[in-house]
């Protein structure tokens, strides 16, 4: 069927003859009728028999094939459907583009025996149809590339390249068949030029171990398979297995996608750490100041509405500086990770929040927690300082100790806070001072209200 001699354009029919008994129609009439192009008809005989015979067609072979552009129609419709969501990004669009004309190009090399058998296409139509489905993959996978390895594509040869080869296109839809062959030809040129710059991306984009990049090797060594295989089976090298091109079609599509899945997969876990980093203190790993922050003003409002008291619990490691001179800064790194782990274990519910306040100062936020209740763990935690024992002279205990000052915001019938959030670090610091003030490794508090506004503290532990 494959009919490419310019000046004869073939149309074909084939005709279900009337069923038999059970439905089933075996016998249908192929009726096949010649154009030529500048004037006359040929009229063949019709030829009878059943469909398979006729045209070489079983309903496995369609089925399969249906399979084949299927499968090309779900990535396309996936990679769509990625670049809706949360993962939006240039190469799977481009990707899902790059597939759907794989697919549509499947349907129309398959229409070459099947559909044109059905749908009567016209040779010259069909022909325009295959430079449709096949020219603007070259163009669109060089943006595929560059949109995947931007630092690796040449960037402006790629952009050249790809706007002459949708010119040509463009072109190939205007010029009249005849000149196919020499619009091949001068297409020839811009081809290799795109071959070449796909070759060294992926060279470049190998040696610089992108994600994926063994992937989009893979899909192109298919693909170049594939091509060699066809030459070979049109040459008559080689016996041709059926439909190579559509199954190289859809491994080289998967391949690119498999890379595509990798970048991001690759691009989420690297926003995870990134966040994540945003989010901690490097040397304690606890929450930092910016996280606190935040962290503080939102159970703030929450507190605010609720009406349930909020806790902040401010700790200073005692004669610190001393510790530091005498023992090196790296001891002094230690300590404060020692700290930070007793911290880090009385964050015992899913709200506490333990960060590093800066420096040497470290704090504990207690949503829903009453002035007791942060008594007993701020003492708790100042006895485990105490209990790992790391000797320090210039201390009166001979040991590392923690100053610690507690505080609880509580909201008054259900009206929310006057106070601002930030009257917590206020209050917790003025406690924190108390316990300096008192001899150091002790716990104070401050208790806050709405009374605050007018100057009253309770100072010292609670009853
Ligand atoms: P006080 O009991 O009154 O708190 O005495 P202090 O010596 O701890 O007082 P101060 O707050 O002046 O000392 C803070 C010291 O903490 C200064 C600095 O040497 C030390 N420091 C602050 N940040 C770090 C840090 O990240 N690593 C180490 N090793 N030391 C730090
Ligand atoms: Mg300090
Ligand atoms: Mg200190």
């Amino acid at each position: 069927m494959r009919d490419f001699e310019p000046r004869y354009v073939r149309r074909h029919r084939v005709i279900p003859l009337v069923p038999d008994g059970d439905g089933t129609v075996e016998l249908v009439a192929q009726i096949e009728r010649g154009y030529y192009p500048f004037g006359g008809i040929a009229n063949h005989p019709p030829l009878i028999g059943p469909f398979g015979e006729l045209t070489g067609y079983t309903m496995i072979r369609l089925f399969r094939d249906g399979l084949l552009i299927g499968a090309l129609v779900l990535l396309s419709l996936y990679h769509i459907l990625l670049t809706l969501g949360p993962n939006r990004n240039a190469p799977t669009l481009v990707l899902a583009g790059i597939t759907l004309f794989l697919a549509t190009n499947l349907f129309i090399l398959i229409g070459e025996s099947a559909f044109t058998a059905v749908f009567s296409v016209p040779t010259a139509l069909h022909t325009r149809l295959i430079g449709l489905a096949l020219y603007p993959l070259p163009p669109l996978y060089l943006r595929f590339l560059r949109e995947l390895y931007p630092l690796e594509a040449r960037g402006r040869a790629s952009v050249t390249i790809e706007r002459l080869l949708w010119v040509w296109l463009a072109v190939s839809w205007i010029v009249p068949l005849q000149w196919w062959a020499d619009l091949l030809y001068a297409g020839i040129v811009v081809m290799v030029g795109a071959a070449i710059l796909v070759g060294t991306t992926l060279a470049r984009a190998l040696r610089s171990r992108r994600d994926g990049i063994g992937f989009v090797v893979s899909a192109i060594s298919v693909l170049i398979a594939t091509a060699v295989l066809e030459l070979g089976g049109t040459a008559g090298i080689v016996a041709l297995p059926e439909r190579v091109a559509g199954y190289g079609f859809v491994v080289f599509a998967g391949f690119n996608s498999l890379a595509v899945f990798l970048r991001i997969v690759d691009f989420r876990i690297s926003l995870t750490n990134l966040k994540d980093q945003a989010q901690h203190d490097g040397l304690t790993g606890l929450y930092n100041r910016r996280t606190l922050d935040a962290r503080v003003r939102e159970e703030h409002l929450r507190h605010g509405r609720s009406g349930r008291p909020l806790a902040l619990i401010m700790l200073d490691v005692d004669n610190f500086k001393p510790y530091n001179d005498n023992n090196g800064h790296q001891a002094g790194d230690r300590v404060l990770k020692t700290v930070a782990t007793v911290l880090h274990n009385h964050a015992r519910r899913s709200g506490d929040v333990a960060a590093r306040y800066g420096g040497e100062e470290f704090t504990l936020l207690l949503p829903h927690t009453d002035i007791h209740d942060a008594y007993r763990i701020a003492e708790s935690i100042r006895r485990s300082v105490e209990d790992h024992k790391i000797p320090h002279p210039d201390s009166a205990s001979g040991v590392v100790t923690v100053s610690l000052g507690v505080t609880v915001l509580e909201p008054t019938g259900g009206v929310g806070f006057s106070t601002d959030p930030e009257s917590l670090y206020r209050a917790a610091d003025s406690a924190l001072y108390d316990a300096k003030e008192t001899g150091r490794n002790g716990v104070r508090t401050a208790y806050v209200s709405e009374a605050i506004q007018a100057g009253a503290r309770v100072s010292g532990a609670p009853e």
